[in-house]
């Protein structure tokens, strides 16, 4: 696929000062997904000519400043998990779902049909092998887990969802390719990737 990069006329040559600006962020997920946005590999250099990254694994940045497109993975399992997200929707204009933990929950979610007091007992106070004394972990310095893992349009609003488990490195590439130079972004079942 290619890696060049056809801004539209308002972008095609951003000032120094005012480039797109590009955030990610992974909540419930297992990081797949940012791993297949790092998989656009050398087409990340183009990405960087034309874009500046906010929070995202390509930077040290721990809160999303005011951004064009943010990009979130996962779901909500927990409270910082929703506050991360809100945090996001207030500074991102656009945000997208990546993949299926973002936009159903995915496999965080399975646990959805049991209660969470029982599984944190079980896990922690119940099983076999435990060490003596062993207890639920409540250092308040750990993110209350929810009841239920969320899709995140559940809490904020969502402009556009890429599926996907997680969606390709091309799907990825071509769906903010198209964001950043003003057109649609494709959808069709040739670019969902379930591994
Ligand atoms: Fe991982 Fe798949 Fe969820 Fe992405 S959608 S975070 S790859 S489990």
């Amino acid at each position: 696929m290619s890696s060049e990069l056809h801004l539209p006329a308002a972008t095609a040559a951003p000032s120094p000062a005012r480039k797109p600006r590009v955030a990610t962020c992974s909540l419930a997920g297992c990081f797949g997904c940012h791993t297949s946005f790092l998989d656009i590999d050398e087409r990340l250099f183009a990405l960087a000519e034309v874009v500046e990254f906010d929070r995202s694994p390509i930077t040290d940045i721990k809160h999303c400043g005011p951004c064009d497109i943010g990009l979130v993975e996962g779901g909500l399992c927990n409270a910082e998990n929703v506050q991360v997200l809100r945090e996001f929707r207030a500074h991102c204009k656009v945000l997208v779902a990546v993949g299926a933990c973002a936009i159903t929950g995915g496999l965080p979610a399975q646990r959805n049909p049991l209660d969470i007091g029982t599984i944190l007992r079980d896990v922690y106070v119940e099983r076999t092998g435990l060490a003596p004394g062993s207890r639920v972990p409540d250092d308040p310095e750990l993110p209350l887990p929810l009841a239920h893992v969320h899709p995140i349009h559940e809490v904020v609003h969502i402009d556009h969802f890429l599926p996907g488990c997680p969606p390709s490195a091309d799907a990825i590439w071509a769906f903010v390719t198209a964001l950043l130079e003003g057109r649609a972004p494709p959808a069709g079942w040739g670019a969902i990737h379930y591994d």
